[in-house]
């Protein structure tokens, strides 16, 4: 896949999220790849060019293992991301990156917009804020019966107080705060970028965020093949 084939392209996350890649920089139509546009920057350190593919590899795994990072931030990503709440909770926390959300004041929600898990996870008996394992399917059956009840619930209250006519910005009040998706654009450059990874595709990290991070990754891997291959030796390996 090229990188100009990256663009517009969406992967499906959980059962009503995404993560579609919108803009890249550098764009693919200045021919210039971002592995390159990375070393073309750290090049200037010292005025000087690109000496061709070996060598460029060469250099970005020596920026890479020696933590000279400004270089990688010359590539940026922007991302249109759907997730539940619960994930952008956590994404927010990456102070780096630039976000834009959808407005709940200005756009009603849909019936629909509501995040249903596959599995119900158990808490963890060794980390507070992790879970492990999972209900056996009768109760976890039961428990996302409740759920979805308590979804259309919400919803119906939601309707009825528009309805009344009170404003958008306070009728969610009614609505399954951590539950409810929303979309939302998202641009961070390529060493933040590996920050987050870094994070967010580790066990300790919560599934459905590590299910984004994953695909995001995905993008990453595509985009950046070099630096890629160095994240995975000198980031990931050493975590
Ligand atoms: C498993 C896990 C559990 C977590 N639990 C919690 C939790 O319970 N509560 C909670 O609030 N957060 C929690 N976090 C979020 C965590 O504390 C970080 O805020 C988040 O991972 C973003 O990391 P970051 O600061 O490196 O990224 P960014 O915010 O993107 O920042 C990147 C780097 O820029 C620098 N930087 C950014 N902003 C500043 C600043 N204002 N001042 C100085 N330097 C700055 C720092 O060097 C920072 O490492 C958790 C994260 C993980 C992975």
């Amino acid at each position: 896949m090229t990188a100009q084939d990256l663009i517009g392209r969406r992967i499906e996350v959980l059962d009503k999220g995404f993560v579609e890649l919108v803009d890249l920089m550098p764009h693919p139509a200045m021919g210039v790849s971002g592995d390159l546009a990375i070393v073309n920057a750290a090049r200037v350190s010292f005025l000087g060019e690109s000496k061709g593919g070996e060598a460029d590899k060469k250099l970005l795994f020596y920026l890479l293992r020696h933590e000279h990072t400004s270089p990688f931030e010359m590539v940026e990503f922007k991302f249109r991301l759907r997730c539940p709440l619960v994930t952008y909770w956590q994404l927010v926390r990456h102070r780096t990156a630039n976000l834009n959300l959808q407005s709940g004041r200005y756009t009603p929600f849909e019936e629909n917009d509501f995040y249903v898990p596959s599995v119900w996870r158990k808490q963890s008996k060794s980390n507070k804020q992790a879970s492990e394992g999972e209900l056996d399917p009768a109760e976890s059956d039961e428990l996302t019966r409740k759920l979805v009840a308590h979804y259309e619930q919400s919803y119906t209250l939601y309707e009825e107080a528009l309805e009344k006519g009170v404003s958008k910005e306070m009728a969610r009040l009614f609505l399954p705060g951590f539950s409810v998706y929303y979309t939302g654009v998202w641009k961070i450059d390529a060493h933040n970028l590996m920050r987050f990874l870094r994070l967010r595709m580790a066990q300790e990290a919560q599934y459905e965020i590590r299910a984004f991070a994953n695909a995001i990754h995905e993008f990453f891997r595509e985009a950046l093949p070099w630096t890629a291959e160095a994240f995975d030796l000198y980031v990931l390996k050493t975590r």
